[in-house]
């Protein structure tokens, strides 16, 4: 919903703000660049993110729209910011790029939540910074609409990610393949340090920078490594074991990033940068959907091998802090990256279990037995969601069974997969009630439809309606219950709704 116009420029001044830190603009000067938002034309929010605008800490009774407006479309910042656009570096599908840096984003300030944490608040799409390049440093709004919609997706399904506070649109043009509508995305982050600002810093030959980013990201991510005896080692153990878990929930819910270059690499374990991203729906374990990545890099089944190449590029930048010799720190390094196979084959076999509705974890063969099932699922085009959506209801009734069998082109396959389950399920002892409840709380029935996203997008562009974008956000905050007036919404899509391409839209 459109809530205001605004055309306040400058600074603002509310009571309804919350305090802004200067925490990273504080960090010595080549880490960053200060620069202001380019003044919007004519600025129009399109959303607010109301529960999440409360817990950080935001009155928005004592905000006045207009103020509201003027400060998710960059035409003002908060009296007490000192917008920074933070340096980073990052392999981009292979090749290191040692300068790389927020081209199109601006780090705000940072607020404390209510829990305490500090989180950062960034602007999206407001103009060129000191790092644009050629860029314009503009977004458009297509790729705002996305990354509103599925980072918040993926935050209710329960997933680490970046959150989004509020997109407007800017009431300018910019130029891509045609002319789009320019909007802004305000996007919350635990932090914005990706695997790419260590490279920065290694590039450089920088150690003294690498330590002092090191220390801040322990302060600010994982405090209890502060007195641990090799703290610095402890991190990268850390930095690796979240991403094991984060690819790992990523793998089972059939979320395709895309664009997973060292830049676009938390070190806070958040999903970051929802560009060319998109969620399988018949499953297959070869998917591709960006159009930028020609040789499947990024395809679906490639997504842990390619975080722990990317772990290692992290390890690589940290060799200087873990040992003074390089020889040890490369062996010490080297085991921990290599680790990272363990911790994800774990994560993920603990998630899938879940899924088909095992508790006990202590049985051999659960790996083949969920594995038969994805080979099946691919053989008959099984849609991911649906197909575990569907197994929920299937677990504790036969008589279910006609969902499960309607997603497989040849429902033999799921008959010949289930005779086996249903013995194992008979093994796994517990109440029918007990186990649905937890199927249906790890198998959505929601997820951010390529489709149907494409959808909101175009009546968004082309028509400023933003009815189906407002609905798609309601219903995926609640992705795990039924919701049967929705049910449209969990409908995989018709042959000629497929999308097969998605596009970053830089
Ligand atoms: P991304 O593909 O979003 O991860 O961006 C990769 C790099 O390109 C980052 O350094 C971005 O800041 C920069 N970039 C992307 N789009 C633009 C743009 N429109 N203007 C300036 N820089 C951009
Ligand atoms: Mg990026």
């Amino acid at each position: 919903m459109i809530t205001a116009r605004g055309t306040i420029s400058g600074v603002l001044d509310s009571e309804g703000l919350p305090a802004f830190e200067r925490i990273y603009a504080g960090l010595p000067e080549r880490f960053r660049a200060e620069a202001l938002p380019s003044p919007p034309e004519a600025p129009l929010l399109i959303k607010v993110n109301e529960a999440l605008a409360a817990e950080l800490g935001f009155d928005l009774s004592h905000i006045e729209p207009v103020e509201l407006t003027a400060l998710f479309s960059g035409a003002a910042v908060p009296h007490d910011a000192r917008p920074v656009a933070i340096a980073y570096a990052g392999h981009q599908f292979g090749n290191f790029v040692p300068s790389l840096g927020d081209g199109r984003a601006l780090l705000i300030g940072e607020v404390r939540d209510r829990a305490g944490q500090l989180r950062d608040i960034q602007l999206k799409g407001s103009g060129p910074t000191p790092y644009s390049r050629r860029g314009d440093g503009r977004a458009a709004l297509g790729p705002v609409l996305r990354e509103y919609i599925v980072s918040e997706a993926m935050h209710a399904l329960g997933i680490p990610a970046t959150r989004a506070l509020a997109a407007a649109l800017t009431g300018d043009v910019v130029y891509r393949e045609t002319v789009l509508p320019g909007a802004v995305v305000t996007r919350v982050a635990a932090s914005h340090i990706r695997v790419g600002t260590f490279q920065y810093m290694a590039a450089r030959g920088d150690e003294e920078g690498l330590r002092i980013l090191a220390d801040h990201v322990i302060a600010r991510h994982y405090p209890d490594l502060a007195d641990a005896p090799s703290p610095y080692t402890a991190l990268l153990e850390a930095i690796v074991e979240r991403q094991a878990r984060l690819i790992a929930r990523w793998m089972q819910v059939g979320f395709i990033h895309g664009v997973m270059n060292t830049d676009n690499m938390t070190v806070s374990g958040e999903t970051i940068d929802f560009g060319p991203c998109a969620f399988l729906d018949a499953y297959s374990a070869t998917k591709v959907f960006s159009s930028i990545d020609q040789q499947g890099r990024y395809a679906y089944r490639n997504q842990p091998g390619l975080a722990q190449w990317n772990l290692a590029r992290l390890a690589e930048a940290m060799l200087p802090l873990i040992d003074a010799d390089t020889d040890k720190a490369i062996e010490a390094a080297n085991a921990i990256v290599v680790g990272f196979a363990g911790q994800f084959q774990t994560a993920w076999l603990a998630g899938m279990r879940a899924k088909i509705g095992l508790f006990d974890a202590s049985v051999d063969g659960d790996l083949d037995l969920v594995q038969a099932l994805l080979t099946a699922m691919e053989a008959g085009e099984a849609d991911f969601t649906r197909t575990f959506r569907a197994l929920c209801a299937a677990a504790i009734d036969p008589a279910a069974d006609a969902a499960v069998r309607a997603e497989f082109s040849d429902p033999a396959a799921y008959d010949g997969w289930a005779a086996p389950w249903r013995q194992r399920l008979a093994d796994d002892r517990r109440g029918a009630g007990e186990r649905l409840a937890a199927m249906r709380a790890v198998n959505p029935a929601f997820i951010p439809r390529n489709h149907r996203i494409e959808e909101a997008i175009v009546a968004a562009v082309e028509r400023r309606d933003f009815g189906l974008f407002e609905r798609l956000v309601a219903v995926l905050s609640r992705p795990y219950e039924d919701q049967p007036e929705q049910a449209d919404l969990a409908l995989a899509p018709q042959p000629d709704e497929r999308v097969m391409r998605t596009f970053c839209g830089t």
